[in-house]
């Protein structure tokens, strides 16, 4: 297919991620992609500055995934979840298992990261159901969070950047305490918590649990929070009986420096959600991982069983890549390699303080964001950056870069002084 077929097709059908098809946002056709480049069906080759939304941490078309994929494809592509049960899954039990804070210990497989909020959120649900405490139903949430575009999901993204608004009639009222302002690395300032302390204190009777992204939230504002804050929520949640749920479905496997973002506190959540990286970027998997008491919490109770079961639950291919990816990361030096990355992004991005428009520049290992004082013209923006030979697509008012764990120094140069160029004018 030629590109100008390709894109009146795709103009014509398809619907790309929060686009109108009235105002057509402009897209730009990928023939192949390899390592940190993109390559424009145009001839145009980009540095890749976004790991497709965090996923993509070993680089696109590596070899040792493309096996994986592969010699699984010769074995199975799929089965049922449903009374059956296979190596790939099994393994990747075990290794989350092993991998994550040691009080999880059971691995729900599912399809997305929005969908692995919805199986937390209900496993908290049916926990209180099961305890006799129905009245323990709704949610304790941080401002600016992001947990995924479906309802539950929804009801507990920031209500402001989110789509309280719109949904307002249908989606469950949950509870906000404002973004932690303590920064990481710093402790938490005392009056940080008083906030979110009231708030549980207050509502602790009706709370289910507490779910956050720790340390960094993401698509939310991409904000980088004190550890000590999160520690603190881990006590108020013990204090109050109220679950805790980390949501790393974009901090885990390596992004801020620890292999998941809750070791900086040191603390274990109850029920912990995982995707974006899972199969470095080949296909959708996520996972939600509870505790036992969870658990059998949720088994001792009625009816008896956890009630979720997705169709392509625990896909023997999204497995198998996913084994391999988290292999090839526990192989490498990945803690090293965050360090270069971090200090890369910090020297690079530097020099935009200085200029025009920008309200901060913040670093926390393989995360670089440039916060803007207004929010960025989109389309003109994405289309400099593209002329700059790289891949950074902006949100509002901000300008980050995750890029592929593999960046090379230089890579990770040319992408930082797009950024300033662009920046400059
Ligand atoms: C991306 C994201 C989700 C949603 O994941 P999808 O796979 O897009 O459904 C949920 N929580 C966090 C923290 C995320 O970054």
């Amino acid at each position: 297919m030629d590109i100008t077929e390709l894109l009146a097709i795709d103009q014509a059908h398809a619907w790309h991620p929060y686009t109108s098809t009235l105002d057509h946002d402009p897209v730009y056709p990928v023939r192949a992609a390899d390592g940190c480049r993109l390559e424009l069906m145009d001839g145009r080759c980009l540095i890749d500055g976004m790991a497709s939304w965090w996923c993509a941490i070993h680089g696109y078309n590596h070899p040792v995934l493309n096996q994986a994929i592969q010699t699984q494809l010769g074995q199975m592509a799929h089965i049922m979840f449903g009374g059956l049960t296979h190596e790939p899954a099994v393994r990747l039990i075990r290794s989350l298992v092993e991998l994550t804070p040691a009080p999880l210990q059971h691995v729900f497989l599912c399809d997305s990261g929005s969908v692995a909020v919805e199986v937390a959120i209900k496993m908290a649900l049916q926990f209180w159901i099961a305890q006799g405490r129905a009245d323990k139903c709704r949610l304790l949430t941080i401002r600016s969070g992001y947990h995924g575009d479906t309802f539950n999901a929804m009801s507990v993204c920031d209500p402001v950047t989110g789509m309280h608004h719109l949904f307002s009639r249908v989606l469950p009222q949950q509870i906000f305490a404002p973004a932690p302002f303590s920064r990481f690395g710093e402790p938490c300032q005392p009056d940080d918590i008083v906030p979110f302390a009231a708030l549980i204190e207050r509502h602790q009777h009706e709370l289910a649990a507490v779910i956050l992204e720790p340390i960094v939230q993401g698509a939310g504002g991409m904000r980088f929070y004190s550890a000590d804050y999160l520690a603190q929520v881990r006590h108020l949640c013990d204090r109050f009986d109220v679950l805790l749920i980390a949501d790393e479905i974009a901090t885990g496997f390596g992004r801020t420096g620890r292999l998941f973002a809750c070791e900086h506190a040191d603390i274990a959540p109850d029920i912990l959600t995982l995707g974006k990286a899972l199969t470095g970027g080949y296909l959708t998997l996520a996972a939600t991982l509870a505790t036992s008491r969870v658990a059998h919490g949720i088994s001792a109770g009625t009816p008896g069983v956890f009630m979720h079961g997705p169709t392509f639950m625990g896909n023997p291919l999204a497995c198998a890549v996913a084994n391999a990816s988290i292999e090839l990361l526990l192989a490498s030096n990945w803690q090293a390699t965050i360090w270069r990355i971090e200090s890369g992004l910090t020297q690079g991005l530097a020099p935009c303080r200085e200029l025009p428009g920008v309200a901060e520049v913040r670093v926390l290992g393989a995360i670089g964001v440039v916060e803007m004082e207004q929010p960025v013209k989109m389309r003109e923006i994405q289309r400099r950056f593209v002329e700059q030979g790289v891949w950074v697509r902006p949100f509002g008012r901000l300008i980050y870069l995750m890029p592929p764990y593999v960046i090379t120094d230089d890579e990770l140069g040319v992408l930082c002084a797009a950024i300033r160029q662009v920046l400059v004018g």
